[in-house]
């Protein structure tokens, strides 16, 4: 079974923050639980190289926007290589692939009348690229996502394209298709946006005042505006319309911020239905990111978390691991430089790693390796159980909205087991000659428990998960993986247990 799963192509106006860092990492989790199902994936990541605010940054640094923009893709490609991002594609629209099929997509729907040219008065936002209703404003004349920015009164000749003839369609897809949007509060958020006939989309902005885009093939003097441009990547990308694009795209998963929705869930379906092609399965919305006290994010503040700084500080997989448990779809989460330190050293370290260092360091030294299991006690069984429940719920399916849950039920299994450890107190039974094989027992059932929350854990945090498994001298599982108990051997030698989260001051 096929999966194609894509993330927003990021505006390279400036650094790459948190936000970028997490949905591409989401993508990726996804994208390994797929994997680990034994489907055949490939994700889509990348950036969006045109527009008017990355022509200003570029000009802003005095620099050629083609020198700027591959500056700024290699800022962006460093980052999703440093947090594991395991894509398939790294998206560039500068690329001349893209930009064909982006003009031959437009000839279409001008060949079929389904673009016209008017005249266009406006504000506009040019933190949004887009012209603004005065129903969308705030209260002085502002933005409502750019209170900075003073609004542009714009009057020039564009070229629109026609939502409204695809509206009723678009509702009866989302009706009949209750998992087109994921979670289904973005659903009602979708259909409200539906509710009202849909104004025309401009397409275009005069090359007068935006050079760096794609020209428009019937017309010189424009380049195309930005998302009708940026969309089209998901396609781009499985060479459409050649190739065996088709097998993919109708396996095709969009994941996208709430901020996003209006466009991936109007623009986008009603673009392809004017392109006659057929819509992608689905949408997979999360909230933002905030600051400590659930304020935004900003220089200002000081509360900016930068995602490089923390996986060189923490280890990549502190910073994985914290957009994963901590993320919400349906609402907004918050993040710091602390927070990720302290669950850090309070789960990963003091849980998962204590444990392994603790059992591992005791079977080795009293047990040369793997002890042998004997005779399971109730006490043994439930703790088996816990961690065995917890690893299956990884080896389903998992949606971004359950991501958060699943690897809480595996800190649960790894506290339990710590409590286990210790309460069993393997270090005493070995005291006694008639007590040594239960002691072997207990180290048993906490290392071969620990070995199948790793391998869960091998989808949030690989790199970690990796090398805790070769710590237990195990092979990494196969795919399909079916999480399943005793595969230890008793007297398999173990590898070098090193500290798996090294303390961080
Ligand atoms: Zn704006």
């Amino acid at each position: 079974m096929k999966s194609y799963l894509t993330t927003p192509i990021y505006y390279v106006n400036a650094a790459p923050h948190i936000g970028h860092a997490h949905t591409s990492v989401m993508a990726d989790i996804l994208k390994r639980n797929k994997l680990a199902r034994g489907m055949d994936v490939r994700l889509s990541t990348g950036c969006d190289e045109h527009g008017q605010k990355n022509q200003e940054a570029a000009e802003a640094l005095n620099l050629a926007p083609q020198d700027y923009l591959d500056q700024r893709a290699e800022e962006f490609q460093r980052l999703f290589d440093l947090v594991g991002v395991d894509y398939d594609y790294y998206v560039r629209t500068t690329r001349p692939g893209h930009k064909e099929a982006v003009a031959r997509a437009e000839q279409q729907l001008f060949d079929a009348g389904l673009i016209v040219k008017k005249s266009y008065t406006g504000k506009y936002c040019k933190g949004c690229e887009q012209f603004k209703k005065e129903s969308d404003l705030t209260e002085d004349d502002r933005c409502p996502e750019h209170n900075n920015i003073e609004l542009e009164l714009i009057d020039e000749p564009n070229y629109f394209f026609p939502m409204e003839p695809y509206r009723q369609r678009l509702i009866d897809h989302i009706n009949a298709n209750p998992d087109f949007v994921d979670p289904p509060m973005y659903r009602g958020e979708l259909l409200k946006m539906l509710a009202e006939p849909l104004e025309d989309l401009s397409i275009s902005r005069p090359k007068a005042r935006v050079s760096l885009g794609i020209e428009l093939p019937f017309d010189a003097d424009h380049v195309t505006y930005v998302w009708f441009d940026a969309l089209l990547n998901y396609l781009t990308n499985l060479e459409f319309p050649g190739g065996d694009y088709q097998d993919w795209w109708s396996e095709c998963r969009h994941l996208i911020g709430k901020d996003i929705l209006k466009t991936h869930g109007v623009y986008w379906p009603t673009m392809l239905m004017a392109l006659d092609l057929p819509l992608p399965k689905g949408l997979v919305v999360h909230g933002h990111w905030l600051g400590d006290g659930g304020v935004k994010m900003s220089k200002t503040l000081g509360n900016v978390v930068d995602p490089i700084e923390v996986a060189e500080k923490y280890g990549v997989d502190a910073l994985r691991y914290y957009l994963a448990r901590h993320m919400r779809t349906e609402s907004d989460s918050q993040i710091s430089a602390e927070t990720i330190a302290q669950v850090y050293s309070s789960e990963l370290a003091n849980k998962f790693g204590n444990l392994l260092s603790r059992a591992g360091k005791f079977a080795k030294a009293r047990f040369d390796g793997v002890p042998q299991m004997g005779q399971l006690t109730e006490a043994d069984e439930a703790v088996r159980a816990k961690a065995l429940a917890a690893a299956q719920g990884l080896a389903k399916e998992i949606t971004l909205t359950q991501l958060p849950e699943r690897v809480a039920a595996l800190v649960d299994a790894a506290e339990e087991l710590n409590a286990y450890f210790a309460h069993s107190a393997p270090w005493d039974l070995m005291k006694e000659e008639a007590t040594q094989p239960r002691a072997g027992t207990v180290v048993y059932v906490a290392l071969d428990s620990l070995r199948l929350l790793f391998e869960a854990l091998r989808q949030v945090i690989p790199v970690s998960s990796d090398k805790a498994l070769a710590m237990m001298g195990v092979d990494l599982p196969a795919a399909p993986w079916s999480p399943a108990l005793d595969q230890l051997q008793g007297g398999a030698p173990l590898g070098d247990i090193e500290v798996l989260f090294a303390r961080v001051d």
